[in-house]
């Protein structure tokens, strides 16, 4: 059976990012939180746009200030007003000044501005008790940032800090990655919808709403394609059609060895790939990696856009089923999506509260809540039952603590690998 790892390199090997020219779409700055820009942004603007001052303060010509003291002050004619946002009208000639605010413009002349704390005012006339260093207090046009050098680049998501960049740049409409359609299909004759009444031996069917929440915080458009029944004509119609118009697939449950789990014959029927059958993870064992590539008969009727797409078959468990879709859907949704880096799996150290507890027999993973206390994370198992069926008490976890093969216990207080999971907002 494959390793974690290994199944994870061949699923990344799998993975193409969108297309840098059919698979992007112009938007508007309001609209790009989390959009990731698929094209290179440069501006024709310098940063700072142009000299101005980074005190309130005097703008002066250094020579005319150079060697003063509180004993013998340079004494100077202030011959201008200059507040944030307006242009100086004078030329700061020798003995001459200009009042000047933070942020205003430099007035031609002056090089250096001295702050106000070490001035005393007269009338028309400043006098200077300290000289700054030559230069002080000036900001340079284009010190930040020069025209035409690379600003942003492509690959990256979009938050606060690199949408107030583009503002700043006047970079009003952006290209950005179109996001990734991911169709999502239950599996299972015992599924019922949350608002269906609950006759005996059903079940709600929980992965379709847990994943298409998982789908969108990871950059895709979850299509949420219902229940579908344990039956092959079904299954198969269902599958076809989301193939054909969705860049992944997702289903869950049918992928066991079950008698009626259809899943993998029903993808190689279809002219798939099938690259993985199962992981040495738990939860997780049976997981099903395909691929569907452009010469099969799939993408011929009706006519799509869409050449490829990427089949995940998880188990039906709801554990088994979260757990690998952040091992190893996330990631590859990340870099479909076009992220350039970071798509990969957030790993960090974290003592463990309690013990944890493994066969040893597969990497296995056990929820719980991941905490930084005084810089170092902590880890704290969730109680109850850690079997794969158990969905409840995973809620209110942002942590899966990873046990390697082989190893069979990591003791309270010792250091154990997390991968981090779940809403930021629950942190
Ligand atoms: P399967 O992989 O189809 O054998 O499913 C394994 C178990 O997971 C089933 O017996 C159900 O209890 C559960 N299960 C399957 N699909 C879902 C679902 N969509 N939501 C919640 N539980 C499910
Ligand atoms: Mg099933």
């Amino acid at each position: 059976m494959l390793s974690v790892e290994q199944a994870e390199a061949i699923i990344l090997e799998k993975v193409q990012p969108l297309d840098t020219a059919r698979d992007t779409e112009v938007i508007d700055l309001l609209e790009a939180m989390g959009r990731i820009l698929a094209t290179p942004v440069t501006s024709q603007l310098d940063f700072p746009h142009w000299d101005n001052s980074a005190m309130d303060g005097y703008a002066v010509r250094y020579a005319d200030v150079q060697g003063c003291s509180a004993e013998k002050p340079a004494i100077l004619a202030i011959v201008d007003e200059i507040p944030a946002g307006y242009q100086p009208q004078h030329t700061i000639q020798s003995g001459q000044a200009a009042r000047i605010l933070t942020g205003a413009m430099m007035p031609a002349g002056a090089d250096t501005v001295v702050m106000q704390e070490v001035t005393r005012r007269e009338g028309d006339r400043i006098f200077i008790h300290s000289a700054p260093e030559p230069q002080a207090f000036v900001r340079h046009q284009g010190a930040f940032y020069k025209a035409g050098e690379p600003l942003l680049p492509a690959g990256i998501a979009l938050g606060a800090t690199e949408i107030a960049v583009l503002a700043s740049a006047q970079c009003n409409q952006l290209s950005v990655y179109r996001r990734p359609r991911v169709a999502i299909i239950s599996t299972g004759d015992e599924l019922v919808t949350p608002d269906q009444a609950l006759q005996p031996g059903k079940l709600v069917d929980s992965n379709q709403y847990a994943l298409a929440v998982l789908v969108a915080q990871s950059g895709g458009i979850p299509e949420m394609l219902g229940i579908v029944p344990d039956e092959p004509e079904a299954l198969k119609s269902t599958i076809a059609k989301a193939v054909a118009s969705a860049d992944m697939v997702i289903s869950s449950g049918g992928v066991s060895v079950g008698d009626y789990d259809y899943v993998d014959a029903i993808l190689a029927s279809l002219g798939a790939e099938i690259h993985i059958r199962a992981i040495a993870i738990k939860p997780g064992k049976p997981l099903t990696f395909a691929t569907f590539s452009q010469s099969g008969e799939i993408f011929s009727s009706p006519p799509s856009p869409i050449t490829h797409a990427l089949y995940f078959g998880l188990p039906g468990n709801p554990v088994s089923s979260l757990v690998t879709f952040w091992r190893f859907v996330q990631p590859a949704l990340k870099k479909l999506a076009g992220l350039s880096q970071f798509w990969g799996p957030n790993f960090v150290q974290a003592r463990s509260h309690q013990e944890l507890r493994s066969d040893g027999k597969r990497e296995s993973y056990v929820w719980g809540k991941l905490q930084l206390v005084d810089g170092l994370y902590e880890f704290d198992l969730a109680g109850g039952s850690h079997s794969s069926g158990n969905l409840i008490n995973l809620a209110q976890t942002n942590g899966l603590a990873v046990l390697p093969v082989d190893v069979k216990f990591i003791r309270p207080g010792e250091m154990v690998k997390v991968l981090q999971v779940g809403s930021p907002l629950l942190n």
